[in-house]
């Protein structure tokens, strides 16, 4: 299938999933959206009120500030894939639950699977998890880490950061890097250990590195990575 069909089916699924207790809540599945050939995915934590209503992800505020931040870098919302770990509104938005991210991860990992991004910016705990398990964001907050063949940048949610200035321009300035990472060949700036251990400021040493540098797009390996969670 190619990525744009995967992405539809995705959508065409989770408009009728039953896998999880988030279905009984849903007004409109929120699947994400973007190019199917992104260079860069957001991947955010689960919609909310306006989301659940427009079926569109990051339409509220904290929409607002993302495209703000994306502005600050030259970019624009619809050169993006803007998703979820969960793809149906958490009742009151509470927190997803382990086992509604849990249910849901397939779509995630198809949808990562279909774009194969240079770059994934997690934002928030619950989808920094997903790729660094244990990981403290305040600590590991827009550095760059390989997994799986690409970088990952956690970033703090920008729903969080709206509330607490001082998360507001740590998000500003770990954004501002972005451009830089997505040009070819930058490597990642940290690496996480087998025991969630976070090494900084270096990468991990080339003879034990799983699957090497980025690859430019036109060269990523197939077939892709689909044991990312
Ligand atoms: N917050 C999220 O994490 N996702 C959305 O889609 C909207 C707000
Ligand atoms: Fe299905 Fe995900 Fe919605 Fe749960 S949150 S019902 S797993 S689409």
């Amino acid at each position: 299938m190619r990525p744009d069909e995967v992405l539809k089916q995705v959508g065409q699924e989770v408009a009728v999933c039953q896998k999880c207790q988030l279905h009984f809540g849903r007004k409109r599945a929120v699947p994400g959206e973007g190019p199917s050939n992104a260079k860069i995915m957001f991947i955010g934590e689960g919609p909310g009120f306006y989301e659940n209503e427009q079926g569109r992800p990051f339409v509220g505020a904290a929409g607002k500030f993302l495209e703000e931040l994306l502005a600050g870098i030259g970019m624009q919302r619809e050169q993006v894939f803007i998703g979820n770990v969960v793809k149906c509104r958490p009742p009151g938005n509470r927190d997803p639950l382990p086992e509604e991210i849990e249910a849901c991860s397939n779509y995630l990992e198809r949808q990562i699977a279909a774009i194969n991004p240079q770059v994934i910016v997690t934002l928030g705990r619950y989808s920094m998890a997903k790729f660094l398990p244990n990981a403290k964001i305040s600590a590991v907050h827009g550095q760059s880490f390989q997994i799986n063949g690409r970088l990952v940048v956690p970033m703090y949610h920008p729903a969080a950061a709206l509330h607490q200035p001082s998360l507001k321009v740590d998000v500003e300035r770990d954004f501002s890097r972005l451009p830089e990472l997505i040009s070819k060949g930058v490597e990642a700036s940290a690496y996480q250990d087998e025991d969630g251990t976070v090494h900084r400021d270096g990468i991990e040493p080339r003879d034990e590195q799983e699957h090497g540098k980025p690859q430019p797009a036109e060269e990523k390996p197939q077939p892709k990575q689909l044991s990312l969670f």
